[in-house]
Order: C-alpha cells, then structure tokens, then sequence
C-alpha cells in the first residue's frame, strides 16, 4: 500500500505552493499536487536527502493535469505491454499522452517511462525531464491514480481529448496543439 502523508505533514520546498500531497511510490520517489505560476501540476519526482532534510531533485516530470488523466486511462494498454514482455513476446509501448510527453516500455527496461520528448527536424527525441520507474513503483502510481482525486478534485473537471466535441472527427485531432503538437499548424 502507498504511504499516505497528508499535506499538513508535507514540507514546502522552494518557491512553490505546499503540496497538497506526498505520496510515496518507493526509492525516494513521491508523488506530489503543488501550484507552480498558477499551474496546478502532479509531480512525479525523485528526492534525496542530505543531513537529514529531504528535497525534490531535478530527476522527474511535472504533469499537467490533462496529461495525468491521459497517463491514468492508458494503465491497461501499459499493464498488457508488461506482461507481454514476461512472456518474452516481442511487444513495445511508444505512447503519446500530449505536448510530446510520452509513456514509454520497452524489451531493454523492466519498467515505464514517463517523458517530456521534443521535436527536432522530422522525429522526436528524448530530453532529460523525465522519470524512469520500476515496475514496483509503475504499481504504486496506479494506487495514485486512485487516491489523487480526493486530493485534486479538479481532475473531475478534466475531458480527456479524445471525449471532447471537436475532437469527434479526425481534423480536431489534427488541429489540436495538444495531441498533434509539431505538426498542428499545418492544418
Ligand atoms: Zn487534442
């Protein structure tokens, strides 16, 4: 089960606002809802410790709430990649959850990654904000899933695109900065 801190025993680090939780998913790595320049952002993040005070490290991706919904609704398709892998089936994961970010499984790794990639020239690369986790922690992200709505009530108000009006034919997909970022202005 993932430990639960409530926000009143979480810490404020740095400028941002105190997050509303900390939810650790093992290794160090938290699970955190905290406003950054108006942004509400679930934070996925690395923390390390020195002389017994903790803090958030570089090492992690900032969500934006669309994008955690988007991650949420893809644990099966995830869930189904892993356990084809066991089974030693050739399979692999390379999905786009919006903005480049991507979810990523794939035969080299025995876990998920969650990444910010961008564009260069015709294809996307990987850049450093991101965060690798094993398949231990990939199972407490999902208990999260769960819990973090009680935590950040305005995911309820969050339509995935794909739900949206305009996005019921495939031209608001094309135009949508979100879903089709390098290319929408072609449209
Ligand atoms: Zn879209």
């Amino acid at each position: 089960m993932t430990s639960v801190h409530s926000s009143n025993s979480s810490q404020s680090h740095g400028q941002g606002e105190k997050s509303r939780c900390q939810l650790e998913i093992g290794q160090n790595v938290y699970v955190m809802a905290q406003t950054w320049k108006q942004e509400l952002l679930i934070h996925i993040r690395k923390f390390d410790s020195d002389k017994g005070k903790t803090f958030p490290t570089k090492r992690g991706i900032a969500l934006t709430l669309k994008h955690w919904v988007e991650l949420s609704m893809c644990t099966s398709q995830i869930d189904e990649t892993i356990a084809a892998l066991k089974e030693r089936k050739e399979e692999k994961l390379f999905h786009h959850l919006g903005a480049n970010m991507y979810v990523s499984v794939d035969k080299n790794i025995a876990g998920v990654d969650i990444r910010q990639w961008w564009w260069c020239v015709d294809t996307v690369k990987p850049s450093r904000k991101g965060i690798f986790l094993s398949l231990q922690q990939w199972s407490k992200l999902k208990d999260c899933f769960e819990m973090m709505s009680d935590f950040v009530p305005e995911l309820k108000s969050i339509v995935p695109c794909a739900m949206q009006d305009d996005h019921q034919n495939q031209m608001g997909f094309l135009q949508c900065s979100f879903c089709n970022p390098n290319e929408c202005h072609q449209w």
